[in-house]
């Protein structure tokens, strides 16, 4: 083809509207960011980012890639945003897995050296046996309406009660649609997406690049036992005494009305947010009120002894083990958990946005702070066992 033939088809192609582009161009941390981003990332095509396989490899280069394209510091192994997780602890002990680390780098000299750490899993649990979607749906809701109910608790009865439901479901259903893939979009696509907008807007908007660094770590194993944030708290790629809090976000698209009691548009859990530091505990409060976002917290999970153990089942509690003082904010357990169903169909966007912009004013207000947060309650043993 003549050069200025091929010249002039590039120019097309460079100057033709792709839709991505330019949805991508929605102002960081809005609903309509964060679709696009939860598309991609959640997308059959990733094939559930099974912790360690090649799906996964690719969402975490994925993250990786707008890191650099953000100019965010790498902080993985070798001047690379990737840290290698050896899975020594399963199975799969021949799989290479990658946490995904970036700085961004403080603006007070004297404060720099301190970090503000924030979290979420990028890996979920793949693909399984084909299931029709909406009997799984019906199913998993009625499941969890009956538990709602039970106050938190399925017994026989109200298994029993749900399955008549499903199986009167399937005799109306001819065809069934089948889906195997576990798309993970609230689990946790929504926090791994969630804090690549808040990458995104401190690395992009002007006026808020914050005092102290922001230490960002997607984690692997997650879904196999926390191994990424334990394998990162163990050989962290900053010192560990400078990590002055951190906040996770795991599952933060749903609880809406019926998903949770008391559910609804400003529903959000918070869990471990005074178990090492009472001024922690107090600036979510503030934060809360200061930036008017009228969040109705749920501490219930938080309660010492909880049998749903979320302290201790998720990343968060890998830091608090070494002292350093946690947040973590979910907005809950839903139908759809761990099932096929997981999807962005069932996201609610617009609290996701609303969490994510929260999470960002957390961090600031963190970072910010003249002194970092006291440590006033007892720490546990890094080698124990998580106590709820
Ligand atoms: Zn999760």
């Amino acid at each position: 083809m003549p050069r200025s033939l091929a010249a002039l088809l590039a120019a097309l192609l460079f100057l033709a509207p792709d839709a991505d582009a330019q949805r991508m161009r929605a102002a960081p941390m809005t609903p309509a960011a964060l679709r696009t981003r939860l598309e991609v990332y959640t997308a059959d095509s990733m094939r559930g980012r099974m912790t360690g396989s090649a799906d996964h490899r690719r969402a975490t280069q994925y993250i990786a890639n707008e890191l650099q394209r953000l100019g965010l510091q790498p902080a993985g192994d070798d001047g690379s945003f990737l840290q290698r997780v050896p899975l020594t602890h399963t199975a799969l002990d021949t799989a290479t897995t990658y946490n995904v680390v970036a700085i961004l780098p403080g603006s007070d000299p004297a404060l720099r050296g301190e970090y503000v750490a924030l979290g979420a899993h990028s890996d979920h649990v793949g693909v399984g046996r084909p299931v029709d979607h909406d009997s799984v749906r019906a199913f998993q809701l009625g499941l969890r309406r009956a538990q709602l109910a039970a106050g938190g608790r399925i017994t026989p009865e109200v298994y029993a009660s749900v399955r008549v439901d499903m199986d009167s479901l399937r005799r109306r259903q001819p065809r069934p649609r089948l889906d195997s893939i576990f798309n993970g979009a609230d689990d946790d696509g929504s926090g791994a997406m969630g804090l690549l907008e808040v990458a995104r807007a401190l690395a992009t908007e002007r006026g808020i690049r914050p005092k102290r660094s922001v230490l960002f770590v997607w984690h692997t194993g997650e879904e196999l036992g926390l191994f990424g944030a334990e394998h990162f708290t163990d050989h962290p790629t900053v010192p560990r005494e400078q990590i002055v809090a951190q906040v996770n976000v795991d599952m933060i698209g749903r609880g809406g009305r019926g998903e949770e009691r008391n559910g609804g548009p400003h529903y959000l859990q918070l869990i471990g947010s005074r178990r090492l530091s009472t001024q922690l505990g107090d600036l979510v409060e503030e934060v809360n009120r200061r930036g008017r976002y009228r969040w109705e917290f749920d501490y219930q999970y938080d309660a010492p002894g909880h049998p749903e153990q979320f302290y201790c089942r998720s990343d968060h509690y890998m830091y608090a083990r070494y002292g350093i003082p946690i947040v973590f904010m979910t907005t809950g357990s839903h139908a759809d958990y761990h099932q096929v169903t997981d999807e962005v169909q069932y996201i609610d966007f617009e609290k996701l946005a609303r969490v994510t912009r929260f999470t960002r004013d957390l961090a600031v207000a963190i970072a910010n702070r003249p002194e970092r947060p006291v440590v006033d309650q007892p720490r546990p043993n890094p080698r124990g066992t998580c106590i709820q």
